[in-house]
């Protein structure tokens, strides 16, 4: 009998041990980078390569992208809250014609530009959506907006057009958003497909051709503020050609645009239809909250593994509660940038 005791408390002893030098497990491991505040921003993912793009014209993304991401550090740095940094980050991009938001959004089959938008807080968990707005300047102000000053999360169209005038929300005409370089891709995409496409299969394989090839351009931010605060947020044009009132991600909480304090914000880009089936923003706070993973691997494991076999194109930026940041996209490029407490700022567009 007491043979056997002596057995099972050795056996025990070495579980104990085997547990004891067990390697961290991944939360513990992220706590080894940390940031008292960061923030992380995209310009859009897709077919983005260093041949396609100028010098002058790669130039110029990268300075918009530093230019917009300083913003927002700034107002982090003198103790600014992360809501306040997206916003204003995500305005500088709005107003650029070269990102697919704002000025510069994508035009619909019908030749209008339907801008989406959303944000999150993630201290509160509230939200605010908008679809398919056509005369509001900063669809992310309106976002914003609908989350603090109505009951409700999402708004579309119209309605969203009536409340953001009521609000005091700057009104634009709608030739505002014109850019001749977009416009020349609706008309390019429209072309083809009147010449080239004689039966309905050609027209499935060129519409698909089209989407997979079209220069994405959406924007978004994460930013974490010194209280520990996450607020995630995304704008964008939606597709070049879009029609029938098609809504993407953009402005889906949980698919383009995610943040919790308990784990991480996120901001989606790509082809929307297959960020919204994946849940791509939640999907990754929830494998960091249920099954405790980092947010580098949690990151990887939604793009490159779950988004990735559905067929879906496209990146995320993300931020987690301890300041850790990724990029990850299965794109050619991104346009990205992130910046630390330290002031390290990095600014990349192709895949390295
Ligand atoms: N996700 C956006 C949409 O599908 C497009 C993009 O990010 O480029 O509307």
């Amino acid at each position: 009998m007491k043979k056997n005791l002596f057995i099972v408390s050795a056996l025990l002893l070495l579980i104990g041990c085997k547990n004891e030098s067990k390697p961290l497990s991944t939360a513990q491991k992220t706590i080894e980078v940390q940031n008292e505040f960061a923030i992380i921003i995209h310009g859009g993912a897709g077919t983005i390569l260093k041949k396609n793009l100028s010098d002058e014209k790669e130039a110029a993304y990268k300075a918009k992208l530093a230019e917009a991401i300083k913003v927002g550090h700034t107002i982090l740095k003198n103790g600014g809250t992360s809501q306040e940094a997206v916003i204003k980050t995500i305005q500088v991009m709005e107003e650029s014609p070269l990102f697919n938001a704002g000025k510069g959004a994508v035009f619909t089959h019908e030749e209008t530009n339907e801008l989406d938008a959303s944000f999150m807080d993630g201290k509160t968990l509230n939200a605010g959506a908008v679809a398919g707005v056509t005369n509001v300047k900063s669809p992310i102000e309106l976002a914003v907006k609908i989350m603090t000053d109505s009951d409700h999360v999402m708004l579309s169209g119209k309605g969203a057009s009536i409340f953001a005038k009521e609000k005091g929300l700057e009104i634009v005409d709608p030739s505002y958003f014109y850019t001749e370089r977009r416009f020349k891709s609706l008309q390019r995409i429209k072309d083809r497909a009147k010449t080239e496409l004689d039966h309905d299969d050609k027209k499935a394989a060129f519409y698909d051709a089209d989407i997979k090839n079209a220069k994405f351009g959406t924007v978004g931010c994460v930013a974490l503020d010194k209280n520990g605060n996450i607020a995630a947020g995304t704008s964008t044009g939606g597709m070049t050609n879009k029609r029938w009132g098609r809504i993407g991600d953009a402005p889906i909480i949980g698919s383009g645009t995610y943040a919790n304090n308990a784990t991480c914000g996120v901001s989606s880009t790509g082809w929307g239809e297959y960020f919204i089936r994946s849940q791509v923003a939640y999907d990754i706070s929830a494998q960091m909250e249920y099954q405790n993973k980092s947010l580098k691997e949690a990151t990887k494991d939604v793009i490159q593994n779950k988004l990735t076999k559905l067929g879906g194109t496209g990146g995320v930026i993300a931020l987690d509660k301890n300041g850790n940041m990724s990029f990850e996209f299965n794109t050619a490029g991104m346009y990205r940038a992130s910046m630390n407490d330290k002031d390290e700022l990095i600014v990349k567009i192709y895949k390295e």
